[in-house]
């Protein structure tokens, strides 16, 4: 291997404990590298934190020592069901694993590096624009706290890729706590060698749920674990209006961090069935579809681990559909604390539909979602500051203010208090689909100022440092109902 200060000591410090465990699930393979690969977007706190030199990557042969990583990096295996339908085998199509951050466990990741055995039709190629959506959104939902993969490095290629167009090529730097997904249980729960399912359960339950390995049922205590990461996520993806856009069974984890960010979205106006993604016909992947979604993916996941929950196949479906059943209280418990907390309120306020009200209003009047937090909160500190909207100016918002100032007295909290609370939970900048927009093109044009200005802006989603008023705006009027995400495939 090439040597480069710094590169060299971190990939060779580098574990491969998946492939070395589980190697019927991997294909050894190696990236393309490309001759000019320069850096678009650096994350330095991250590399530093897996032990990569962020020095190293700013000159291409760092970042071709980066990409050819130890030599061992290998394609991961997988299965899936894609909106509903099982496909038996998909894989990193252009993906690879380059190996684990040995300390803490860490995947590094590349998304983009080339065509793998699992390319099938593909290029195994990835375009600038949807390498860099992933890089913000992915740092944008760490920002706000939510468990996610990512985002070490974008790095131009110099190629190009054809995408309704030429498009600019580039690899995207992932770090993720593992990419063990639900599709690669489903591949393994099919292997003719049975002991592949068992090895893979094991791996999961040492890397990310060490605490169950020791109680009666150690697959059991995995399931529970995996579903009640789940709820939790997706209570979160909730609660700061985030669209996943693809959950099919591959693009869940098993650790509970967010994955593959394609398609994906923010609310701006809340809309229950708010849909960007051009492919998403249907409408399965819809906001307000996605808690049930959860569901029906962990509902596949059980089912692969069935035979590791009971040698009796009766008692191993009645132990899996207790804990899948557990699923929907978890989820509303996390969702309704998530929901109060917005509105500064404790997790005990007895008013059980005060949220749901809230939420209906804002779909009736076309409300901004993220926005409304933060007016509420101007409005407690200045009864007289609000704004001359829809939602504002309704009879029936007057009465639900009433409500909201009923729970504060319940729980003893003054308005500033409450306000303060607020300001502490509700983002103000989030990555918005216009914003996105307007950065990655200008991007695909070879301006990065706006995509840096907008990481910059989104990684301090509560507004700790200044930055141009128009990263915490809606859309133009009109915007929202035009738009479409599409998966950068
Ligand atoms: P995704 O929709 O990104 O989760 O990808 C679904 C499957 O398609 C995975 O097996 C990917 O590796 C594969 N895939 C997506 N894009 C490409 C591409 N450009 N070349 C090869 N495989 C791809
Ligand atoms: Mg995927």
């Amino acid at each position: 291997m090439a040597q480069h200060p710094g590169v060299g000591p971190a990939s060779s410090a580098w574990s491969h404990r998946f492939a070395e465990e589980l190697p019927e699930l991997v294909t050894p393979w190696q990236a393309d590298v490309p001759t000019e690969p320069r850096p678009v977007t650096l994350n330095h706190e991250l590399a530093s934190e897996v032990g990569i030199a962020p020095s190293t990557l700013q000159d291409p042969e760092g970042l071709r020592d980066l990409l050819r990583g130890d030599g061992s990096a290998v394609a991961m295996a997988y299965a899936g069901h894609q909106f509903g339908n099982y496909s038996p085998l998909l894989g990193d199509g252009r993906a690879l694993l380059l190996g684990e951050a040995t300390d803490k466990r860490l995947d590094i990741h590349l998304k983009g590096s080339g065509a793998t055995p699992f390319a099938r039709a593909g290029d195994g190629k990835a375009a600038l624009g949807p390498m860099l959506r992933e890089y913000v959104v992915a740092e944008a939902m760490h920002a706000l706290g939510l468990p996610t993969t990512r985002s070490l490095a974008v790095i131009s290629t110099g190629d190009t890729v054809r995408r309704e167009g030429a498009k600019p090529g580039a690899i995207l730097v992932r770090v993720a706590a593992s990419h063990l997904r639900v599709g690669t249980f489903e591949l393994a729960a099919r292997a003719s060698d049975p002991d592949v399912l068992q090895r893979l359960a094991d791996h999961a339950i040492s890397r990310h749920y060490p605490e169950v390995a020791d109680s009666d049922n150690p697959y059991l205590g995995l399931l529970d674990a995996v579903v009640a990461a789940q709820a939790d996520l997706i209570a979160q993806w909730m609660s700061v209006g985030f669209i996943h856009g693809v959950m099919n069974t591959d693009n869940m984890t098993i650790s509970g961090q967010t994955i593959d960010y394609g398609p994906c979205a923010f609310l701006d106006e809340f809309t229950p069935g708010a849909v960007f993604s051009s492919i998403d016909h249907g409408g399965r992947y819809a906001y307000a579809n996605q808690p049930g979604v959860g569901l029906w993916n962990l509902s596949r996941f059980a089912e692969t681990v069935l035979r590791l929950l009971s040698s009796d196949p009766d008692e191993g479906v009645a132990l899996a559909t207790a804990s899948v059943t557990k699923y929907e209280a978890i989820y509303q418990a996390a969702w309704r604390a998530r929901m109060l907390a917005k509105l500064g309120l404790p997790d005990t306020t007895a008013d059980s539909t005060l949220v749901e009200q809230l939420l209906e209003l804002l779909d009736r009047h076309g409300a901004d979602y993220t926005s409304t937090f933060g007016e509420l909160a101007t409005w407690l500190e200045r009864p007289s500051a609000h704004t001359e909207s829809a939602l504002w100016t309704a009879p029936e918002w007057t009465a639900w203010l009433d409500r909201w100032r009923d729970a504060m007295n319940v729980a003893g909290l003054e308005g500033p208090t409450v306000a303060s609370r607020m300001r502490q939970v509700n983002p103000t900048r989030i990555p918005r689909n216009h914003l996105l927009e307007e950065a990655l093109d200008a991007a695909e044009t070879g301006d990065l100022e706006p995509v840096h200005e907008l990481i910059d802006a989104v990684t301090d989603p509560y507004g700790m440092r200044p930055h141009p008023e128009r990263y915490a705006a809606a859309p133009p009027p009109g915007f929202t109902a035009s738009h479409q995400t599409f998966c950068g495939t």
